[in-house]
């Protein structure tokens, strides 16, 4: 993995300590600054910056209540915020680490104090994003896990809230697998699980695009702002590519080789319907697929 500089975004209304926070950091850590608290929200959803050092006395929005906005926000929450600020009362010290800042520095500092604090604060946000990182991956099949999927999931319906843009999903799953278990052995299934994931996986090929391991020998798909129609193209491409993989399956009912079937559904999420319903459209369309013969694809009518 490429070891890139963190980023640290440092918040301030007077441009000089903009300046001399940047100069002292130079050497650890890209630097993003801004004067303007109102901004601060924005800045950190684009570069989700690896640490946020934050002025409390600003005009307009405080300090302490840029820190509420980004703590309430699922995909600013994790940042690590410092205070760095001139007031040095307790109750101060207090209300910003009960706000889930943690770190609190009062000027005037040490430039070496500030930098070693900065620094150590990095190396634990490094750690935690690699423990993260590992606890996301499956472990058979080195794709996305359950749990990487269902925080993407709900990211990614807030997402397209947002912009009201559709959401796509598709649920994958081998066909007659259980056969297939009886039939080759266990480390065969193995096998042909790690085959199939690595297929599926290369075929979601936008950046935002997401393929997990859902259960057992069921895949997930998740496909941001994408519509019916590119969903069912990429659910084809899918399907054809795990047969394209032509692994033998002498006991299958429903061809030579390996197969899977695919249920799939596009929404436009709305703030009245929650995020289950997408997955149990798809499920829906899975048991369809299922029960028209399988090695196929389903998606439910609704326009997206
Ligand atoms: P269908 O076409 O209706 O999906 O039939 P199926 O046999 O695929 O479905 P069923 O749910 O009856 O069986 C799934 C089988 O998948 C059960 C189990 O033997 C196998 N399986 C699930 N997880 C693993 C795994 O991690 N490794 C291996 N080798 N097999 C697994
Ligand atoms: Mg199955
Ligand atoms: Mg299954």
């Amino acid at each position: 993995m490429v070891n890139k500089k963190p980023t640290v975004l440092i918040v301030d209304d007077v441009s000089v300590n903009l300046a001399l926070m940047s100069a002292i950091l130079e050497n650890d850590c890209r630097t993003v600054c801004t004067e303007d608290s109102a901004q601060v929200l924005s800045l950190a959803l684009e570069h989700q910056p690896d640490l946020i050092l934050l002025d409390i006395m600003m005009p307009g929005m405080n300090g302490f209540d840029v820190c509420e906005l980004l703590k309430a926000n699922p995909n600013t929450r994790d940042i690590p915020v410092i205070f760095l600020t001139s007031l040095t009362e307790e109750e101060d010290e207090e209300r910003g680490l009960g706000l889930g800042a943690i770190d609190y520095i009062t000027k005037p500092f040490s430039v070496p104090v500030v930098r070693a604090r900065v620094r150590n604060h990095l190396e634990m946000q490094r750690q935690r994003d690699l423990l993260q990182r590992l606890s996301s991956i499956d472990g058979l099949t080195a794709i996305s896990n359950r749990r990487a999927f269902d925080r993407a999931l709900e990211r990614e319906w807030l997402r397209a809230q947002r912009h009201e843009s559709p959401l796509s999903l598709l649920m994958i799953d081998v066909d007659l697998f259980k056969q297939f278990n009886d039939g080759y052995g266990h480390i065969a299934g193995d096998d042909c699980l790690k085959a199939v994931a690595r297929t599926v996986a290369d075929q979601a090929g936008r950046a935002a695009d997401l393929v997990a391991r859902y259960g057992g020998e069921e895949f997930a798909c998740i496909l941001p702002d994408t519509c019916r129609g590119g969903a069912i193209r990429v659910a084809d491409k899918i399907r054809r590519a795990v047969l394209d993989l032509q692994i033998p399956h002498a006991f299958s009912t429903v061809a030579p080789q390996v197969t899977v079937s695919i249920g799939g559904a596009t929404m436009r999420p709305s703030t009245r319907v929650d995020v289950g319903e997408l997955v149990r459209a798809a499920d829906a369309q899975l048991y369809e697929s299922k029960n028209a013969g399988r090695n196929r694809i389903s998606f439910s009518s609704c326009a997206g």
